[in-house]
């Protein structure tokens, strides 16, 4: 047997001439998460999307739309003739059916009379359709303000009639606001901040900074399975893999030592932009959040944005640290966050951390290493690890 659900996506309603382009976009989102479902159709009609497939799925399809961005909610539907007399039996069978299973005791009809050359009224419709219910189920009564259950049906090309909604991510097609360059660590907030801004429809693309040797291969595999559930929802995803050692050495020789911190954060900035320009990305995305470390400061963050020309964009800099953990569990990345390896910025920790870094000094101090050299010789040496749906595709890494 097939089923439907019915899609229904909000904010991109509201594109005015450029809807054609993202309901496109969603559609081809919605049809790349359920690729590997088989037999599966998406119907793209104006103001909808439905997908089609074979009723042993349902679980499967639903779970995979739930993930795609500028999905506002679903309703498993029904699609049958118009005439009324259908409708009527339609109608009743589902208000069965939900009772069964929930014990409702109040009920609505409401319909959406998309088509306004079909015979009847709304009005009428739901009069005659509640009526009918109400006659063959002695239990039910009617109440239009907070029903138990709510019968939708919408008449279109075909009547479409639901009870259930699912409500889902909302947020804009993903791939629809260009790319950005995602700075992925491997803790708890910048695989949130990627999550973030894929869910306004930015591309991500991700760069991560290691020590290796002195961070280890396992460090490495972590920031990889954060990236793996990210394409949960981006499908695919790119990381630069990038080794600092050489610019924390040179750092460490060469400047003070309370700055190594922040000056090693410049580094990354300035690479990150690189390799975004390179890849097409017109953004960059972190995980900082104001005050949350001492590095975290507007001081910090003013050096750390006059590195680079592009915008960098820190979704999380308003947020407290129990409502990132949230969404982390939600996206399952946290479990992996928390695993105990260590990170490049914590291999030449250095006792004390200015915590407000004037913008002068770390620029004198810049400028005493081969900043340029530096920054060239670090992204010739990068590795590219790609992922998709969850798995290592294409590997140069572990190479060393
Ligand atoms: P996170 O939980 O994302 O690691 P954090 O609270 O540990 O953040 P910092 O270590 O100060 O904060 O890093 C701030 C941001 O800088 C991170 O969110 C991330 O975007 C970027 N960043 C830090 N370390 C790295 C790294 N090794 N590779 C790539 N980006 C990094
Ligand atoms: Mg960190």
């Amino acid at each position: 047997m097939r089923e439907m659900i019915l899609i229904r996506y909000g904010e991109i309603g509201l594109k005015g001439k450029n809807i054609r382009i993202f309901e496109k976009k969603l559609a081809s989102n919605i049809r790349k998460a359920i690729y590997h479902i088989a037999n599966t159709e998406i119907l793209d009609h104006h103001g909808r999307v439905y997908v089609v497939f074979d009723a042993e799925d349902q679980t499967k399809v639903i779970e995979a739309v739930k993930k795609v961005f500028g999905v506002v909610s679903i309703s498993p539907a029904m699609k049958t003739e118009r005439d009324i007399e259908n409708l009527k039996e339609k109608c009743l069978e589902i208000a069965k059916a939900v009772i069964a299973k929930t014990g409702a005791k109040t009920f609505k009809i409401e319909t959406k009379r998309a088509d306004k050359n079909y015979p009847l009224r709304t009005p009428e419709i739901n009069q005659t359709l509640g009526a009918h219910v109400l006659r063959n189920i002695e239990t039910l009564k009617v109440d239009v303000h907070n029903p138990d259950l709510l019968i939708t049906v919408e008449i279109r090309e075909k009547a479409y009639i639901y009870s259930e909604r699912i409500p889902c991510l909302g947020g804009m097609p993903y791939g629809t606001a260009g790319k950005g360059m995602l700075l992925l660590s491997g803790g708890i907030d910048s695989p949130v901040a990627g999550y973030l801004m894929a869910k306004r429809g930015l591309e991500l693309e991700a760069v991560h900074f290691h020590s290796y040797p002195f961070t280890s291969e396992r460090a490495l595999e972590k920031v990889v399975d954060l990236a793996a559930n990210l394409t949960q929802y981006t499908m695919t995803l790119k990381i630069h893999s990038v080794n600092l050692l050489e610019i924390q050495k040179a750092i460490n020789e060469k400047c003070p030592t309370d700055e190594s911190t922040i000056l090693a954060r410049s580094f990354m900035m300035k690479i990150a932009e690189k390799l975004a320009i390179e890849s097409n990305c017109k953004a960059l995305i972190t995980g900082e959040n104001l005050g949350q470390v001492a590095s975290q400061t507007i001081e910090g963050m003013t050096v750390t944005n006059s590195m680079v020309q592009m915008p960098v964009f820190r979704p999380l800099v308003a947020y407290d640290k129990v409502d990132i953990i949230t969404i982390a569990k939600n996206i399952d990345t946290f479990e992996t966050s928390i695993l105990p390896y260590e990170d490049c910025c914590t291999v030449f920790l250095p006792a004390k951390v200015v915590t407000k870094p004037r913008l002068d000094k770390i620029m004198d101090s810049m400028s005493l290493l081969e900043m340029d050299a530096l920054v060239d010789e670090a992204i010739a040496q990068k590795e590219i690890i790609v992922i998709v749906n969850g798995k290592v595709r294409d590997m140069n890494h572990y190479a060393h």
